[in-house]
């Protein structure tokens, strides 16, 4: 069977000669796709099955398999259908298909849906285009246009989802694009005909376009402390730092060129391991800090969602909407409880959330947040969308506290491995706690299993996961008091 070179192949291959050799001839190295990415992957056939929806006299090429599915297309273009979806065709063992194939006179136009809201070059948007452009030409066809069919967040809002797509058209772009295709082919085809893997270090495109799943594999040599946890480094230094060999921080050179507050961190981690234990805390500066909280402390997290495809009332395309909340209050005499909202069916969770909300947090004391301007943002939201609750959701949004605030001002610590994020903060502040244990690691996690729970029918499995979700936001709460109390005890 001819091992064709497809569209994701060849988009592999920009992205990295390693990871499409490792495709071919490695496999077993790479991870398995994370839940989130799954979500995005999912969430990207939803966009292509509905955008179909906006062409209604085209047929899909059902086939799977190349030899059929190129026979299919033949056949839909003999018959004269104007809109041809999955369209296939092999040129110089070459395989693509194209999302949309319209029919233009005699000519035919490449639309590509993607579930961006705006051309990125950076995801090889017009390269995917270039590749079918390059397969259909080369067939014999003629192409009068090569167009994205992409998401408008600006102007759709649900229900109406009759401008959730806009075109653009891309035809120069892809034009001058062109002229690149048939070295690459060969170059990918030549790779992919070697023995030995190609030398590529690793480097920013491990993650761009996106994670490659090889990642935990070529960066397992790579030292805790790292250069590529110097805070703000441009990849250009990271770059040249590991074309010489310099991962550790241990190896960086004295006279290294560094902004200021890299040369601290650096300084930090290294006389840490000299000196054990060295962090900077500005101890004045958190007790101030903390003399401005106000009891009962509210320590409060929401997770949220954000389809491409909004499905509420006002909610717009990747518009964020909040589907749970923990909550953890501290008295003043010391004294913990705790309280939580979880959404649990496809209804509209925004307002059940809200009013939830607002019988657990009083209208006194302050609020604890992690990172303030998202819960400010979803609490605007709210508050806009439900009037009735504008007064006590502003009177919510003037108490927010930000606890990060502490961990960017105040207290650095080189286990923080140049981060502030809770999850880095964390097991160095109350080691005890970890999330490791949790089903759940992060927010993209949670994201996709709510949008698995709400829909399963499968009850065991739902049960599980409302654990599973429960767990993880509680645990961002709990996390944020435990913290607290540490940096009170400084
Ligand atoms: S992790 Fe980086 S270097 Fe390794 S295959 Fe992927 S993109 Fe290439």
């Amino acid at each position: 069977m001819i091992d064709y070179l497809t569209k994701s192949k060849y988009l592999n291959g920009l992205q990295c000669h390693k990871r499409l050799w490792y495709e071919k001839n490695h496999p077993e190295r790479s991870t398995a796709t994370s839940r989130s990415q799954q979500r995005i992957l999912d969430q990207s056939r939803e966009v292509g099955n509905l955008a179909r929806d906006y062409f209604p006299r085209g047929e899909r090429i059902e086939a799977t398999g190349p030899v059929e599915a190129v026979e299919q297309t033949q056949d839909a273009i003999r018959r004269g259908i104007p809109y041809i979806f999955e369209a296939s065709f092999i040129f110089n063992d070459i395989w693509v298909r194209c999302d949309i194939l319209q029919k233009d006179s005699d000519s035919w136009k490449i639309i590509e849906v993607k579930s961006s809201t705006k051309v990125r070059e950076e995801k090889y948007h017009l390269h995917d285009l270039a590749i079918q452009k390059h397969v259909l030409t080369g067939q014999g066809a003629s192409i009068s246009g090569t167009q994205l069919m992409l998401i408008n967040n600006k102007e759709c809002v649900y229900p109406d989802l009759s401008n959730l797509f806009t075109i653009e058209d891309v035809t120069n772009q892809v034009d001058r694009l062109m002229g690149d295709v048939p070295n690459n082919i060969q170059t990918f085809k030549n790779i992919l005909g070697e023995s030995a893997e190609p030398p590529v270090l690793i480097g920013e495109h491990c993650e761009k376009p996106n994670r490659c799943p090889f990642k935990e594999h070529c960066w397992e040599y790579v030292p805790e402390l790292s250069i590529f946890t110097i805070p703000r480094l441009s990849w250009n230094k990271k770059d040249e730092l590991v074309e010489k060999g310099i991962l550790s921080l241990h190896d960086l050179p004295d006279d290294y060129s560094l902004t200021e507050k890299q040369r601290a961190y650096v300084d930090m981690v290294l006389n840490d391991k000299s000196e054990n234990d060295k962090p900077e805390i500005d101890v004045e500066g958190i007790k101030q800090k903390l003399s401005t909280l106000e009891y009962p402390i509210h320590f409060f997290d929401f997770e949220t969602d954000n389809p491409a495809i909004p499905r509420f009332e006002g909610l717009s395309p990747y518009q964020q909407f909040p589907f749970q909340y923990s909550c953890h209050i501290l008295q003043s005499n010391g004294e913990v409880t705790h309280h939580e909202y979880l959404h649990t069916d496809t209804t509209d969770p925004r307002l059940p959330v809200a009013e939830s909300l607002l019988k657990h947090i009083s209208d006194v004391g302050s609020v604890v947040v992690y990172s303030a301007s998202f819960e400010r943002r979803i609490l605007q939201d709210l508050a806009q969308f439900f009037p009735k609750h504008s007064a006590a959701l502003q009177s919510i949004i003037s108490r927010l506290w930000d606890q990060i605030l502490i961990f960017r001002n105040h207290y650095k610590h080189p286990g923080f491995l140049g981060s502030a994020s809770i999850k880095n903060v964390l097991p160095i502040l109350v080691p005890c706690l970890s999330y490791e244990e949790l089903d759940i690691h992060e927010g993209g996690d949670a994201q996709a299993v709510w949008d698995l729970m709400i829909r399963t029918t499968n009850e065991r499995e739902r049960s599980n996961m409302i654990n599973h979700l429960r767990e993880y936001c509680e645990m961002d709460t709990r996390a944020m008091v435990e913290i607290h109390k540490a940096l009170l005890r400084l």
